[in-house]
């Protein structure tokens, strides 16, 4: 169900935002129902009403190829590439390639606002979701936020500014429940700039997060865990400090994870125009997924700042994923010494491009499918989407 009564709109407005969250602990704080849109939440939500499927294509209008590997993974698209920027921008995630496309869109002129998260004076990992009107604004959202953010909490702001057209910058869940309301927010053109998304927390989840994994928690400005099965954590001296994924303390880790990542089946950002990630490239290069005619319009505005190359993919995921499942069920954690030596032996002969990407997105599914089959099994059927169902499919789960 993607239509939303369009007449009901005005008794939304009357609603005021309260503090109720319909999908209850599978709430991602998405920030929908701190708005009067919380009227729609029932078919917005991505955690009451899955419908990615609808919502492709009326998106990018045409479904999702189930025949096509690549589309079953990575959703829809028209190209993918690696690519960095020629000048990163300083303390951007990456290589700022997500702030640059923004500040463009900003500069000349494509859109009045950015949808973006910056952080709170006190804290740096606190996200403050925010309208961006000038290119200092953007470049103040640069880097993850790795926590929950409330990103649609300002959507009401968008209606009462009078703007038209409008670029927001999310994650899955967000974007789900954005085009769920898109028709509504009386835009003429709105522009998705989206990320992947994995494993995300509560704000008190991060904090567990840094202090059972890095040496240093209190110093930690970002961190990522990337391509080489290492976390690297970036340390306020510019300091970085690398954990093998391997040594991870799963079992202290296993409930740290938000609810709604453990549900969820939209690690790709599908309903973005454009995303923007790394797991499909190679280590150190972003990788970029091209869904729609919008989203190429919002990469060629870059492109004249990027490195490219074409994605790749290499080694064989299966066995990995086949044998990690049960090992994450059971919180198997390695002593430090066979961590880093496995880290070493994966990394050399381990899957890559978009080889590991699809190692990520086998081991994250197959966890989440498990997870919901036994927290809420009366939604597995309809909460799974076919593509989900799929890739699943082809390992042995335990009951
Ligand atoms: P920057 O120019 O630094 O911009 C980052 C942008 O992210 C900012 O505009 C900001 O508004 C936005 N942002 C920050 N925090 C949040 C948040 N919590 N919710 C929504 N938007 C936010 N890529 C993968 O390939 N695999 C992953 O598993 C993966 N997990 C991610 C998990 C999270 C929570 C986030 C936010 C991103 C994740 N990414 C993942 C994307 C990746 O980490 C980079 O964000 C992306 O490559 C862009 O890098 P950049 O240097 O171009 O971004
Ligand atoms: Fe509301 Fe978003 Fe939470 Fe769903 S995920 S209950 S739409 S805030």
């Amino acid at each position: 169900m993607t239509s939303i009564d369009s007449n009901k709109h005005k008794k939304a407005r009357a609603l005021k935002p309260t503090s109720r969250r319909p999908a209850k602990e599978l709430c991602s704080e998405c920030g929908l129902c701190d708005t009067y849109y919380i009227h729609y939440v029932k078919v917005a939500c991505a955690f009451i009403n899955q419908q990615i499927g609808e919502l492709e294509t009326q998106t990018h209008n045409r479904p999702r190829n189930l025949e096509d590997e690549n589309e079953v993974y990575f959703g829809v698209h028209q190209d993918m590439i690696a690519a960095r920027k020629q000048e990163p921008i300083e303390g951007a995630q990456w290589t700022g390639i997500v702030s640059s496309i923004a500040i463009e869109m900003l500069n000349r002129g494509l859109v009045e606002g950015v949808v973006c998260v910056q952080n709170t004076k006190e804290d740096r990992f606190q996200p403050m979701p925010i309208i961006a009107r000038t290119p200092e604004e953007i470049l103040a959202a640069r880097v993850n936020k790795p926590t929950l953010s409330p990103n649609l909490s300002v959507l009401e702001q968008i209606e009462k500014s009078g703007m038209k057209r409008l670029l927001v910058i999310g994650v899955g869940c967000q974007i789900q429940a954005l085009r769920a309301v898109e028709k509504q927010l009386g835009l003429e053109k709105l522009y998705v700039l989206g990320t992947p998304c994995v494993d995300n927390v509560t704000r008190a989840g991060l904090q567990k997060f840094l202090e059972t994994t890095s040496r240093s928690p209190h110093t930690v400005v970002s961190y990522e865990f990337m391509q080489d099965y290492r976390v690297h954590f970036k340390h306020e001296d510019g300091s970085t400090e690398t954990v093998p994924f391997f040594g991870l303390k799963t079992n202290q880790l296993k409930d740290v994870f938000a609810p709604s990542c453990m549900s969820c089946f939209d690690y790709v950002n599908s309903l973005a125009d454009l995303v923007v990630g790394y797991m499909g490239a190679p280590f150190r290069w972003q990788w970029i997924v091209v869904r729609n005619d919008t989203g190429k319009e919002m990469l060629n505005l870059v492109q004249d700042q990027l490195d490219t190359q074409p994605v790749m993919s290499q080694g064989n995921r299966k066995e990995a994923v086949q044998q990690s499942i049960p090992a994450y069920d059971q919180g198997v954690t390695l002593p430090m010494w066979a961590a880093k030596l496995m880290g070493v032996v994966i990394e050399r002969i381990g899957p890559k491009g978009l080889e590991y990407a699809r190692f990520s997105i086998d081991s994250h599914f197959t966890r989440n499918y498990l997870y919901v089959k036994r927290n809420h099994p009366e939604k597995l059927e309809a909460h799974v989407p076919e593509f989900a169902k799929q890739i699943v499919g082809q390992y042995k789960l335990p009951e």
